[in-house]
């Protein structure tokens, strides 16, 4: 026999270690989700074996006649769902997505203009540590100290000061709609390229529950993996030709060689469970749930940068009960929910200590827990941070007694089985 349990037993106990983890914890992390079998299936087929370097019709390899028709159909069915000429489905990742678009408009030592990532913006958007910090010049705009919303002043002042190539709107920790009118405005007062990174929201755009960019960008940006509920990859979108030609160049041959075809295909299944009417409801209760379990968290005390959400994901402000982001995230791990520390804006902590938690419900949503359940978890976690908080230190008891209810909720709502 070879399948992985027997050929492979040390790696095979480690992957059924993971799978149980995903089944009994319940998962708050904003970028994660939880996929289909049918996205799965697609993830773990022999398309892994296939070299296609090129694109559909176009390829450096013979035997491409059927990843062509894969690659098509990924293709047809992204720009059905997001409603745009162009898409370009080869990225391996997020990063390499916005990598792609970056080499195709800019050179190194240009300027653009991305969100500081203290306020929410993400590495690849000029951080200092990512290869778009240190081989561009990048400059940060961020948020209002007064009501955490993006401060459109200062991203039209930096704009007319530093005249950026690019202006990139979108983050990880953001949880707000953002004015893509108001950023094209200021991109074309200074003749910038303005690009979204919808990675975080491109499922809840795809469910008709966040604003489409492509109707201000030039050019989108996306990971497939997030509320999108697909494989880890990324995605480029644009309505404009010449464009898109330009950014597949830079993908292939400039950045990547093989698309992982395996991976393409499993975009199609994503990008095609997407387009049914479920998806709708779906992002709908998405932002539904989070909203809930924000509500719940500020009914117990603890703040929510910008006092809400009007997406899939809400940063929490701990300072109200003098609790810090990763001994919060350390507590509530051992009581089996999965989140992440984050900074908040303006956050007088290290970025590995933090004021603050970043939730999400995505994944939650997609294994049926509604606004009760999210209200429930809402607190559990309080009930855990409430302990750590008056004791000073983690509380063993109030962490079991939440793990317990925990494993209830779980039990009801089983994922893979
Ligand atoms: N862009 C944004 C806004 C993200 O949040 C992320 C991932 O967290 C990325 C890009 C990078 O995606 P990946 O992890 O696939 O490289």
């Amino acid at each position: 026999k070879d399948d992985l349990a027997n050929s492979d037993a040390t790696l095979y106990a480690s992957m059924q270690r993971e799978l149980s983890r995903q089944q009994d914890q319940i998962e708050l992390i904003a970028s994660e989700n939880i996929v289909s079998r049918a996205v799965l299936e697609a993830a773990g087929s022999v398309l892994t074996n296939k070299y296609a370097e090129g694109y559909p019709g176009r390829r450096y390899y013979g035997g491409c006649e059927f990843v062509d028709e894969v690659e098509e159909i990924a293709i047809d069915r992204a720009k059905q769902l997001f409603n745009c000429e162009e898409a370009v489905v080869q990225p391996h990742s997020g990063s390499q997505a916005n990598q792609a678009v970056f080499m195709a408009v800019m050179k190194p030592g240009d300027t653009f203009l991305g969100m500081d990532l203290a306020s929410g913006g993400h590495l690849t958007h000029g951080g200092a540590a990512n290869q778009s910090g240190k081989w561009f010049n990048a400059i940060s705009y961020g948020v209002r100290e007064d009501d955490h919303l993006i401060d459109f002043e200062q991203v039209a002042r930096l704009a007319e000061e530093h005249k950026p190539k690019v202006i990139i709107a979108g983050g990880s920790a953001y949880s707000r709609i953002i004015d893509f009118k108001k950023f094209r405005e200021i991109a074309d007062s200074v003749g910038a390229i303005f690009m979204v990174d919808m990675a975080h929201f491109a499922g809840l755009v795809a469910g008709g529950v966040y604003p489409n960019p492509l109707e201000h960008a030039h050019v989108v940006t996306t990971t497939t993996h997030k509320t999108l509920r697909g494989p880890r990859g990324g995605l480029v979108l644009t309505n404009d030709p010449a464009l898109a030609k330009k950014i597949r160049s830079a993908l292939f041959p400039g950045i990547q060689g093989g698309p992982l075809m395996h991976i393409v295909a499993a975009k199609a299944v994503a990008f095609g469970e997407a387009l049914q009417p479920e998806f709708k409801a779906y992002a709908r209760a998405v932002v539904d749930n989070a909203k809930a379990l924000a509500s719940s968290l500020t009914d117990a005390g603890y703040a929510v940068i910008s006092g809400g959400t009007d997406s899939h994901l809400a940063l929490i402000d701990l300072r109200p009960k003098s609790v810090k982001g990763n001994a919060a995230e350390a507590s509530l791990e051992r009581a089996g929910i999965t989140c992440n520390k984050n900074g908040v804006p303006f956050d007088p902590e290290k970025f590995t200590v933090t004021s603050g938690l970043r939730i999400g419900s995505p994944a939650g949503t997609t294994r049926g827990f509604g606004v009760a359940e999210f209200r429930e978890v809402g607190a559990l976690m309080s009930e855990v941070l409430d302990a750590l908080a008056a004791k000073g230190e983690p509380d063993a008891a109030a962490e079991q007694s939440a793990a317990a209810k925990v494993r209830a909720l779980t039990s009801r709502f089983p994922i893979y089985t």
